[in-house]
């Protein structure tokens, strides 16, 4: 006998089911992805025991024939494609005709299945992959699989299941995604018998959140809708009120042609955009919905489909980053929290700039996203307009953290409402504003403020400059006195007047009037120590205005100084008509509320 034989199509499915189905997560995702692409409205997901021990699917969907149904558990059977160029086009979200038959190979499986020219259901029961029964049934149009005893038959893939509140974890983890990735199907999902989430088909994207993750992470999002017609690109959804941060990534969702995906390229092009917005370390929570072509990504990559490839990877992230940075700097201070749309990129050709009314009265209607009909919905690229800017720069380095509570937003710019009521421990101003009440940090707003004025003098090269009464006489190292000498004429232009006098030797006669002549020689010299670390020779450039302005305000408001009332009034106004009022050039919240509706939570409505 030749030692080289076929393997049975049982253990084919055995080791398939290895690599498709390694934990109960996954037969959950399988089974939910024939659901979906079946067109169920309806689906139900039980379990037990992290569904090691059961689960059960089932959903309204079209349902199968009793040849389909017979059909369905061979390998390889699929409706969804034929060849293997139907790859590069596929929309639903199975295409290998694999999951049935490797998860019936290795539970005991039950599948019951009615399509609408049937009178009757077919019900077939596989033990470890053998057939045990086939017969006919009453079942309403639709499917319900239940799987038992999941790897009971392959103890080597049992053992490497984790505790059951791990598994279970995961699995209405997933069930949520899905539950976002697709309002207009109504879920339900159950553990041991109680409910751990249900929610009707509801369209509008925040109420789909609320009701799933709860109102306050809703209400801490704003709507993005921001489309490239040169690359039919379009990213969707709702994402974190700057100053909004979180411990896990786990609220930060990404998903491409309606699927969940775990992309690299996805979440560091959020991460990037919230980029001195939110402190280091935390991130923001955002459900994210890039539509692209199908042809520019491929989900063939592994076998679970989590993980995308994109054909076109910077261009995919320059897009994200770009749109979410311009939808950050729409939103500012006037628009947070007010459940205005920052920007309609997406919507008209003629909506350009954030400030125009009309991008906000589009969004005062229900902002958030609509939901592509079917995932098979082709993308339309020529929808849209504006094609997304540079991205805004904002501040590096942040490091404490707030309490999550208490997002930063803020009321209108103009007349802010911000009421006064005390300032506590020297370094706290307490307001009163028609949302809530506000806490805002002295040192990390006066930094704010003072460091977009002074980076804004940079940019337009007009600052003012004070002479000294008696010019200031300053020694640097050689290497020092190089690195000054190369921006010498840059610092010049900028309100400084500093004359070399000799070798190594300088003389300062004039500073901008943001600093004060006191303070002119350490920060000279905190300059050229930056100068060095940046390379020095370096051609000037617009990030070393920030760098500058940066360096100045280290020096900003400190606790021994005190503000006259009048003073921390008009710090909070000037912060509030600051481009990024939410965070301190470090990245520090600048003041963080609670809201009136959290303060009736909190207390209870009688
Ligand atoms: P794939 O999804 O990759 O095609 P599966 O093994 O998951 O492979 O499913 C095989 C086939 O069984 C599907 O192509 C579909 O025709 C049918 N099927 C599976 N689940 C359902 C369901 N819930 N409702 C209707 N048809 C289903
Ligand atoms: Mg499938």
């Amino acid at each position: 006998m030749s030692s080289i034989h076929i393997l049975s199509d049982r253990v084919a499915n055995q080791i398939a089911a290895g690599e498709v189905i390694e934990r109960p997560v996954a037969v959950v995702k399988e089974l939910v992805e024939n659901s979906l692409d079946a067109g169920a409205t309806r689906i139900e997901v039980e379990f037990r025991n992290g569904g090691k021990s059961y689960i059960r699917i089932e959903d309204n969907g079209k349902g199968m024939s009793p040849d389909e149904s017979l059909l369905c558990l061979e390998r390889h059977a699929t409706s969804k494609i034929r060849e293997a160029a139907d790859l590069n086009e596929v929309c639903s979200f199975g295409f290998r005709g694999e999951a049935l038959p490797s998860i019936a190979s290795v539970s005991k499986f039950t599948l019951r299945t009615r399509s609408k020219d049937w009178e009757h259901g077919t019900e077939i029961l596989i033990n470890g992959g053998k057939m045990i029964e086939k017969k006919d049934c009453g079942m309403p149009v639709g499917t319900v699989i239940e799987v038992a005893h999941l790897f009971n038959s392959v103890p080597a893939r049992r053992k490497f299941l984790k505790t059951d509140p791990t598994e279970t974890a995961h699995i209405t983890y997933n069930c949520r995604l899905f539950a976002v990735a697709h309002p207009n199907v109504a879920f339900r999902v159950l553990e041991n018998g109680r409910t751990v989430f249900q929610s009707p088909a509801c369209e509008n994207l925040r109420d789909r959140i609320a009701e799933i993750w709860g109102r306050n992470l809703a209400d801490d999002l704003i709507p993005v809708d921001v489309s490239d017609p040169k690359t039919g690109f379009r990213l969707r959804g709702l994402t974190a009120k700057p100053g909004v941060g979180r411990s896990t990534r786990r609220e930060l969702v990404t998903l491409v042609n309606r699927r969940p995906v775990d992309s690299r390229t996805l979440s560091l092009a959020v991460l990037d955009a919230y980029h001195g917005r939110i402190q280091k370390g935390r991130y923001p929570p955002a459900f994210l919905f890039l539509e692209i072509q199908q042809q520019e990504v491929d989900v063939n990559v592994h076998p679970a489909k989590r993980e995308v490839r994109f054909r076109d990877d910077g261009a995919i992230r320059r897009f994200v980053l770009n749109a979410i940075t311009e939808t950050l700097a729409a939103s500012r201070a006037d628009d947070i929290g007010q459940a205005v749309t920052p920007i309609a990129l997406a919507t008209e050709a003629k909506i350009e700039t954030p400030a125009s009314p009309a991008a906000k009265v589009i969004g005062i209607e229900k902002p958030d996203i609509t939901i592509l009909p079917s995932p098979s919905a082709p993308i339309c690229p020529q929808v849209t307009a504006t094609t997304p800017t540079a991205a805004i720069r904002t501040a590096p380095q942040a490091v404490v953290s707030t309490p999550d509570v208490c997002s930063a937003s803020a009321a209108d710019k103009t007349t802010p409402g911000w009421h006064l009521i005390i300032v506590l421990k020297k370094r706290y101003a307490l307001f009163d504003t028609p949302r809530g009440l506000v806490m805002l940090h002295l040192r990390h707003a006066d930094q704010r403020v003072r460091f977009e004025r002074i980076s804004k003098e940079f940019k337009n090269d007009n600052a003012t400059s004070q002479r000294l009464l008696i010019p200031h006489p300053i020694e640097f190292e050689p290497l020092a006195s190089a690195a000054l000498k190369s921006q010498l004429k840059q610092l010049n232009a900028q309100g400084f007047q500093v004359e070399e006098f000799g070798r190594n030797f300088y003389r300062i006669e004039a500073v901008p009037t943001w600093l004060s002549p006191e303070q002119a020689e350490s920060f000279i010299r905190d300059l050229v120590d930056l100068i060095r670390q940046r390379g020095g020779m370096r051609k000037p450039s617009a990030l070393d205005s920030d760098a500058i302005a940066r360096l100045a305000v280290e020096g900003s408001y400190r606790r021994s100084d005190s503000l006259t009332d009048q003073a921390v009034e008009q710090l909070a106004k000037d912060l509030l008509s600051c481009d990024t009022p939410h965070t301190s050039p470090f990245g520090r919240p600048t003041f963080s509320e609670v809201s009136w509706n959290e303060w009736e939570r909190r207390f209870g409505n009688d």
